[in-house]
């Protein structure tokens, strides 16, 4: 490609509202054969809402949630952002001992009762018992919802059933996308069932759920070593790594800036139709130039 049809091939994707910083990108773009995405706020709007609450072991509903809203002050997590939307109007208790274990949850005592909120994972490090639970887990994730466990002293109290709607153009934009002959997968922190649900209404080819945060980068290197051509397409800090590891790093306008000063290529608009647009740009960019 000469660096002429380059700079036309970044103004024309400017227009479609792709950002492209790194010119060579463009280039890149036209020999990919993978495209992997990061689930929360790529996939998904990323603005999770607590639909059901569960109880367990003679809970009550507001001290359940109390515990799980007090607790969620210290983290960012867009998990967070939904248990503190539900009790917006609700006092908070005091949190001391808090911490964040990073694609686990969070953890704190209130008085003298320890508190654990987080996923299954977190819940067994701990030696917590989730039997009782399993059932409605299981049926809550494969219907798309993440499933957040609360502990209190050492039992299952609570489990907050928690949705993060498809983009509603993200189907759509996957199908273009098949069209153009990529192998389409996901990668994601939250559990396999939920993610499974959620890829099938998105129709992804492939699914790589339950991946710890310093493990994103290390998927898409698998990938490359089976010998794909690798773009990453995510809005999170957790994506920067694997924004920066792949052939191609596609950021979310609206996400992290973390995430947009990875990657070589921004979409202004929030739609998974700017990766569809950029590629059959940098092909169609590529192809006139011969
Ligand atoms: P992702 O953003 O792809 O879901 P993360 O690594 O951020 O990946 O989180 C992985 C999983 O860890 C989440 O799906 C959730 O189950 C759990 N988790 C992480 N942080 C929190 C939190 N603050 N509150 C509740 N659960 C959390
Ligand atoms: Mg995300």
């Amino acid at each position: 490609a000469t660096p002429m049809s380059i700079t036309a091939g970044v103004g024309r994707a400017a227009e479609f509202g792709v950002l492209v910083k790194d010119a060579d990108a463009l280039q890149k773009a036209s020999t990919l054969t993978t495209l992997v995405f990061d689930k929360t706020g790529t996939l998904t709007e990323g603005k999770p809402q607590v639909a059901e609450i569960h109880l367990f072991n003679h809970t009550e509903e507001e001290q359940a949630l109390r515990w799980a809203a007090s607790l969620e002050q210290g983290s960012h997590h867009p998990l967070a952002q939904a248990i503190a939307d539900k009790a917006a109007s609700m006092a908070k208790t005091e949190i001391i001992n808090f911490r964040t274990l990073g694609g686990l949850g969070v953890s704190g005592n209130s008085g003298d009762t320890s508190l654990l909120l987080g996923n299954r994972a977190l819940l067994e490090q701990q030696q917590i018992d989730c039997g009782i639970a399993d059932a409605l887990l299981s049926q809550q994730a494969s219907q798309g919802f993440t499933p957040v466990l609360l502990a209190a002293a050492g039992k299952v109290v609570a489990v907050f059933s928690i949705r993060d709607s498809l983009r509603e153009d993200s189907a759509e934009a996957l199908q273009r996308l098949h069209q153009q002959g990529y192998k389409l997968v996901m990668l994601t922190g939250d559990n396999e069932l939920t993610a499974r649900a959620i890829a099938k209404l998105a129709g992804i080819d492939e699914v790589i759920a339950g991946v710890r945060p310093e493990g994103k980068a290390e998927a898409v290197k698998t990938l490359q070593a089976r010998g794909e051509q690798v773009a990453m397409i995510g809005d999170g800090i957790n994506d920067a790594p694997a924004l920066a590891q792949a052939d191609v790093g596609i950021a979310m306008g609206g996400g992290s800036d973390v995430a947009i000063e990875t990657a070589a290529i921004t979409l202004m608009r929030p739609s998974l139709h700017g990766v569809a647009d950029a590629l059959a740009l940098s092909q169609g960019t590529l192809r006139n130039m011969k």
